[in-house]
């Protein structure tokens, strides 16, 4: 995922250049905004091709679904829909939206969970109408427990993003307890790992989440996207967050011989 403070184009280089398969792009003031996207199309466009880069949108997290005043979620929603015409134009199929940030109790839970449905409701319809999938993420139980879940997508035919961090923090509910109740749900996966306190976004294994049995439970039944969502300034983390969950994920074996495949076929000429 690109950082939203730095240039689209040169962060998607520097992912293709890491070797990545592909790239979340939140549309987030300052540096990736729709406006800022379509004044710099073709960088950005030549850039994602350069790599054969798939794309994924991303809505920026503190944009709510549940706001207290109306207007405000109005605005938010126009916004939203622009961030679809931007993902449309960066080739994304699929765009994930979080669950409210601000704190649940500003409001009656009731209406809290009416207004996330009525949002998400209407997001869907935006962005089905641009031919992209909406992606619901989790966030902790505060903001959207598994129940409400469950009842949103009674209501929506939204899919799920699984943010593996968020479920694994002090109140989020366990990825276990998300993939028995969404298994069928899930189309994209982000991954970062904490102190089990807090929504850290750290490096994998730099905290203390049981990584490689969320990684077993997430095998038995999934095998698509995965964004690291590892949010630190030195990039090297990123790269050896990859290797991390490469080696989780495919075996020590199998890992070393994708790296010999990608020192022969990789990076060179492009
Ligand atoms: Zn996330």
């Amino acid at each position: 995922m690109n950082s939203p403070k730095k240039e689209l184009a040169a962060e998607i280089e520097l992912f293709g250049e890491m070797n990545f398969d592909f790239v979340e792009i939140t549309i987030e003031a300052p540096g990736a905004t729709p406006e800022k996207i379509g004044e710099k199309k073709k960088a950005i466009l030549d850039a994602l091709h350069s790599y054969n880069f798939g794309v994924l949108a991303h809505l920026p997290w503190y944009f709510s679904v549940a706001h207290p005043y109306a207007r405000i979620q109005k605005a938010i929603l126009e916004e939203s829909v622009r961030a679809f015409d931007a993902a449309v134009l960066l080739g994304a199929k699929k765009a994930t939206v979080h669950t409210e940030f601000l704190p649940a109790g500003l409001q009656d839970r009731a209406v809290h969970v009416a207004k996330t449905i009525e949002t998400v409701k209407s997001l869907q319809k935006e962005a089905s109408n641009r031919g992209i999938e909406l992606l619901v993420e989790n966030y902790l139980a505060s903001s959207f427990s598994i129940k409400e879940f469950k009842l949103l997508f009674s209501e929506v035919d939204a899919k799920m993003t699984l943010d593996v961090g968020h479920a694994e923090a002090k109140d989020g509910e366990g990825v276990g307890s998300f993939i028995s109740a969404f298994k069928g749900k899930v189309a994209h996966v982000h991954l970062h790992d904490n102190d089990k306190k807090g929504d850290l976004h750290l490096p994998l294994g730099a905290g203390k989440i049981d990584l490689p049995r969320c990684i077993k439970e997430l095998k038995s039944f999934y095998n698509g996207t995965i964004t690291l969502e590892v949010h630190s300034e030195d990039r090297d983390y990123l790269r050896l967050s990859r290797e991390k969950l490469e080696v989780m994920w495919f075996g020590k074996a199998h890992h070393q011989k994708n790296k010999e495949y990608q020192g022969a076929v990789g990076g060179a000429g492009r």
